[in-house]
């Protein structure tokens, strides 16, 4: 059964956009923290540390103070994130090889249309992408 369309409001899905508009052609990565019934609260923008134009790799150390301030304050890792500058937004081969939380969603943003950003949600575990609805309100 796919699974429930989940709802973010502008001001946090407009951050994601335009940090992956500054951050071309470089991917731009971060995280939506969530509420403990779930719900997306915030946005907090990651230095990609790959330093490539084809990849993104969350710097270690600021994902792991901010998992454990996460975990302090009752809060949950709702959406890993990160941006596709020129290439479709859907999971590529080595998203999906290094996707390694399977109870966040993986958001990614596509770039491909100039003006036209388009953000997609992705469960994936084990190997297995499915899309979850999103609904982006303004
Ligand atoms: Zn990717």
């Amino acid at each position: 059964m796919p699974e429930e369309a989940r709802v973010l409001s502008a001001r946090i899905w407009r951050p994601m956009l335009e940090q992956a508009a500054r951050e071309a052609p470089y991917e731009a990565c971060g995280v939506v923290v969530g509420d403990a019934q779930g719900c997306p609260l915030r946005y907090h923008p990651l230095r990609n540390a790959a330093g490539r134009l084809d990849w993104f790799e969350p710097d270690r150390r600021e994902l792991l103070q901010l998992t454990m301030a996460l975990e302090d304050a009752g809060e949950t890792l709702w959406g890993i994130y990160h941006s596709h500058p020129r290439s479709p937004a859907r999971p590529s081969s080595s998203d999906v090889e290094g996707a390694a939380y399977p109870e966040s969603l993986y958001l990614i943003a596509s770039l491909l249309r100039p003006g036209a950003p388009v953000l997609r949600a992705f469960r994936i575990v084990d190997g297995r992408v499915a899309e979850v609805s999103l609904v982006l309100e303004t």
